[in-house]
């Protein structure tokens, strides 16, 4: 079995690496050879010789950064889940990651990156000062990518680090991994470190001296919460209001009406003041809006923060056939693409792109992105073992594990599996959390908040999980 650990950020999640159907029809007994052909517009080169194996990660968040880093693993020989370890692979392996960030935003903490000034820093990582990915087989590569071509093996990106310019990447393998698309302030708009700081200064600058000395937010789901309180606790001179359209906040997400209830509780409790059951009409004139309730009221705000907008999959790039009708990635248990793509099987997708159930958050992301990894790993450890004429035993048995015999050169696996997940969710409101597992129900407290977030909403357990804690 292929085992991988369970959800870091808040245990959510146990996911053992189960047996697939071990089906040879599944696609992961049978692995295109790594010299397979491709290419017009962008020809990949023939990696049968002494060319290293390339894979290709987009995205470099959660679920990109814990891809790259399991295949690194296995590229060391770390990857090992039975006895004895897996094998090395015999040529090398080139990974190259591209984001259009210069660096790993904590997208779970901008609540905090958008408003505490002391926490604006820490929560972008350039990628340059992440030791682990500075080796000879790791390339960070800062582009946007534009399209990618998979009967080709290539990708089309705008190179930020050259104008813009549009160039190709080309690779044997590619892990998609490149999230939801949602409004500032909810996520960054900068791709480089320094812009965002100078963003996120200037808004904590308009919070911290809004006029009226009210900041309003709009929207009462789970981003416009978290704002709300960690505004009144981080710049408790303001009067907070917290309006939403519905009777309940967070009336969207699958969650139980006592987690409804008692976010408004816990909100009301830090001193934010929550307005049910109204819609709003903004009006900005001089530096103060003015926002018509439908029941008549007014509030006149210096600051309004819109946590209404949508968010769609940042799956553009990709060819029609890949995604459904909302743009989520098709991909099946092991994280692999299912749709009628060209070289669908070298195609993988992890983290929130993915069309699947549960609710979208970091830490099933960063377990995706090891699950993607892992079968990528195996599929060239599965290929260099064809080329060699070597046997390889893909195995259905959920306790078997991933055994390599040196004397026969027989190597049993079974593929990495992500299982269907139902919806929980953890709430940082203030200096507590509330938390929804099905199995466990609603809980609160100012304990749950400690464990799942510390003091950075999150931060450190995710750089715990991934390893990346110095
Ligand atoms: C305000 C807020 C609060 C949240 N709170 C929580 C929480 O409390 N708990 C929780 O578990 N989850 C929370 N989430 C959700 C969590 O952030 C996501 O589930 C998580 O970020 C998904 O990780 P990912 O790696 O799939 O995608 P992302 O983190 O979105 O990363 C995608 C990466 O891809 C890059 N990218 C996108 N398009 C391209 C392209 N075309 N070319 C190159 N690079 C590209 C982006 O720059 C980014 O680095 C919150 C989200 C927000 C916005």
């Amino acid at each position: 079995m292929t085992a991988i650990s369970s959800d870091p950020v808040d245990s959510h999640v146990a996911v053992r690496g189960t047996a697939a159907n071990g089906d040879k029809a599944n696609g992961h007994a049978k692995v295109p050879g790594a010299g397979a052909k491709a290419a017009k517009a962008c020809e990949p080169g023939d990696t049968s010789g002494q060319e290293p194996h390339r894979v290709l990660v987009v995205g470099g968040a959660y679920a990109g950064v814990a891809a790259v880093l399991t295949l690194l693993d296995g590229a060391d020989g770390k990857l090992a889940t039975g006895e004895p370890p897996l094998p090395r692979l015999r040529k090398r392996i080139q990974v190259t990651l591209i984001d259009e960030r210069d660096g790993f935003f904590h997208a779970v903490g901008t609540p905090l990156a958008h408003v505490a000034q002391e926490s604006v820093s820490a929560l972008w990582l350039r990628y340059q000062s992440i030791s682990r990915l500075q080796r000879d087989d790791v390339k960070i590569r800062h582009g946007r990518v534009l399209s990618v071509h998979p009967e080709n093996l290539c990708v089309t990106f705008a190179d930020l680090d050259d104008d813009g310019k549009y160039a190709t990447l080309e690779y044997d393998f590619l892990i998609l991994a490149s999230g939801l698309a949602r409004q500032w302030p909810a996520i960054p708009k900068a791709n480089t470190y320094d812009e965002y700081v100078q963003d996120a200064l200037n808004h904590i600058s308009s919070i911290r001296s809004a006029a009226c000395k009210t900041v309003a937010i709009i929207g009462g789901g789970a981003v416009g919460i978290e704002f709300a309180s960690e505004i009144k606790q981080f710049h408790p001179h303001n009067r907070v209001v917290l309006i939403h359209s519905r009777d309940k906040l967070l009336s969207n997400e699958p969650l139980p009406e006592l987690f409804q209830a008692q976010a408004e509780k816990l909100l009301v409790g830090e001193g934010v003041e929550v307005v049910l059951n109204q819609r709003a009409n903004v009006v900005a004139t001089d530096g103060v809006s003015i926002i018509a309730l439908a029941d008549g009221r007014k509030i006149e705000a210096g600051h309004v923060f819109y946590a209404t907008s949508g968010y769609k999959p940042n799956t553009q790039l990709l060819p029609r056939e890949a995604v459904d009708e909302e743009g989520y990635v098709v991909v099946d248990q092991h994280m692999n693409l299912t749709s009628p793509i060209a070289n669908a099987r070298r195609h993988y997708a992890c983290g929130d792109i993915c069309r699947w159930s549960g609710i979208k958050r970091a830490g099933p992301a960063m377990v995706m992105g090891r699950v993607a990894a892992t079968n990528v790993f195996h599929q060239l450890l599965h290929s260099e073992h064809l080329e060699h004429n070597e046997p390889w035993e893909v195995v259905a048995d959920p306790d078997s594990v991933d055994h390599f015999d040196p004397a026969s050169l027989k190597m049993r696996s079974s593929p990495a599996v992500y299982p269907q997940v139902p919806p929980t969710m953890a709430l940082a409101v203030g200096k507590q959390a509330i938390m929804y597992q099905p199995h466990v129900g609603v809980v609160w407290g100012s304990d749950q908040c400690a464990e799942v977030f510390g003091n950075d909403l999150g931060w450190t357990n995710s750089l715990r999980y991934l390893g990346l804690l110095n």
